[in-house]
């Protein structure tokens, strides 16, 4: 009787755990009459965006920013000299030196060194995140080789990569709107970042001068064309998650200045704070944003970038441990620290390929301390790990599917044109079934004629030498003018 009676419990346990499942696969559900409006709401923000000058720190009506970055020629090869950039994006910023030798020879020489934030910075004072930069910045540059070439008395030029809203006011100037992604340093909103970085600098005692200063999507965008004349669009899936492409300069109404004369304008959408009543989303979703840094915004973010991801399995988890005792007994006590499961485990887990999903239990254990996990509560982790991230991929390939639409190329063109589109950012890189699964979604999206044109590429390192190759381009533009 007593086993019976646990068994009986047992079961109840499991059905309550698999409707719990049920149901946020239910709610997760992005079929493709759901992504296609997804991409009409994306297509149509974008052009609400462009047509909107809203001022700064408007009622935030306008959905996307659609920044005009005054990036308005691409690298086109050949840019020459030694260049510097400056990654600074989401928990790693980066320092690059590219020497670039023109049209034959193009990157000759590129060194980097990556360098971890540590959190306080992220929520501190603006000079101390600053000095911090310009300090590993410092100790980069006193490590150049002698077999650079560098004109005498020439400043060394860098090109600053800043992975936030900004709203430029040049092509080497602009404030932050806000910050993203776990940033808090109030006092830098509205401040000119160029002129923080600057100063900074000076600090140092450096002698450099910024050049541009770009978004991510931008650099990206600029590394990408420089190696394929053919991109139009890059995307960033990393711990936060943006896009930028090309547009017509003729065609953006807040666009007063002068035409290019390109003709083009690189614009920075800031799509992860997209939002549309056509968003598949759950009470999950909705808890981690009322209890986020930045609650109502970045809507689109939380659902598909790296930061957000683990963190949306981790509340499924726990809701699943208190109803379902899904991890039998108590509800395992660090389960209930948010944050605490990153998207980096996540994708460790959903990707285990041992037949018995070891590695889930070995994760569950050194993340969650939850010990002696059965295998039918390991294939539940996984299942829910790939709802999760299967609704951000699809999700994500709406998005695509938008700035296709909005540039009129989601359909089959006379001229048989390609169309690039350059992807970089850790969630892209290494969780490939999220990378597999957003490409097999655009595919349907645009039917296989048009996908055949359409080519997603990625873009290895594009931000930081995407910024040093703007920086030549725009130098030399200073110098031609
Ligand atoms: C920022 C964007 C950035 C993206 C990817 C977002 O949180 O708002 O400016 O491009 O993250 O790094
Ligand atoms: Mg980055």
């Amino acid at each position: 009787a007593v086993l019976a009676r646990q068994s009986l419990r047992e079961a109840k346990r499991w059905a309550r755990a698999g409707a719990v499942l049920r149901d946020l696969e239910a709610r997760c559900a992005a079929p493709a009459e759901r992504l296609r409006q997804v991409a009409d709401a994306m297509a149509a923000e974008m052009r609400a965006g462009l047509a909107s000058d809203e001022p700064e720190g408007g009622d935030g009506s306008v959905v996307l920013k659609m920044l005009v970055t005054y990036v308005d020629s691409l690298p086109s090869g050949d840019e020459k000299g030694l260049f510097y950039a400056l990654d600074l994006g989401g928990t790693n910023f980066r320092v690059l030196r590219v020497e670039l030798g023109g049209k034959e020879q193009r990157i000759i020489k590129q060194e980097s060194r990556g360098v971890s934030i540590p959190r306080h910075l992220m929520s501190g004072g603006a000079d101390e995140l600053f000095d911090f930069i310009a300090a590993a910045l410092a100790i980069f540059v006193a490590s150049e080789g002698e077999d650079y070439h560098l004109p005498e008395g020439v400043p060394r030029q860098l090109g600053f990569t800043f992975s936030f809203p900004v709203k430029q006011t040049s092509i080497a100037s602009g404030t932050l709107i806000k910050w993203t992604k776990g940033f808090t340093i109030d006092e830098m909103v509205g401040m000119d970042v160029v002129a923080e970085l600057n100063k900074a600098i000076r600090r140092q005692g450096l002698d450099m001068k910024i050049t541009a200063l770009v978004n991510d999507t931008v650099g990206t965008l600029a590394a990408a064309k420089y190696a394929d004349n053919d991109a139009v669009a890059a995307v960033i899936l990393g711990t936060g998650t943006n896009a930028a492409y090309i547009d017509h300069a003729h065609t953006i109404p807040k666009w007063h200045g002068p035409l290019p004369k390109s003709g083009d304008m690189v614009i920075n959408m800031e799509w992860g704070n997209f939002r549309s009543s056509h968003l598949p989303l759950t009470e999950f979703d909705q808890a981690l944003d009322a209890e986020s840094l930045n609650p109502g915004e970045q809507i689109y973010e939380k659902l598909i970038s790296g930061m957000y991801m683990g963190e949306i399995v981790r509340r499924v988890l726990l809701k699943m441990a208190q109803g379902a005792s899904l991890f039998a007994g108590d509800v395992p006590q660090k389960l209930e620290i948010p944050y605490i499961l990153s998207t980096l485990h996540m994708l460790m887990m959903h990707q285990d390929t041992t037949p018995d999903l070891q590695t889930v239990g070995i994760k569950l254990k050194e993340i969650l301390g939850i010990h002696n996990t059965c295998y039918k509560t390991r294939k539940v982790v996984v299942d829910v790990c790939e709802v999760v991230a299967s609704r951000g991929a699809r999700l994500a390939a709406a998005g695509v599917y938008g700035i296709l639409k909005k540039l009129e190329r989601d359909t089959v063109s006379p001229d048989e044109q390609r169309t690039v589109i350059a992807v970089d950012g850790g969630v892209y890189k290494y969780y490939t079934f999220f990378a597999q699964c957003m490409e097999s979604t655009l595919r349907d999206l645009l039917g296989e004629e048009v996908s055949s044109s359409v080519v997603i590429k990625q873009a290895e390192d594009g931000s930081g030498i995407g910024a040093a190759l703007l920086a030549a381009s725009y130098s030399q533009c200073l110098q031609d003018d």
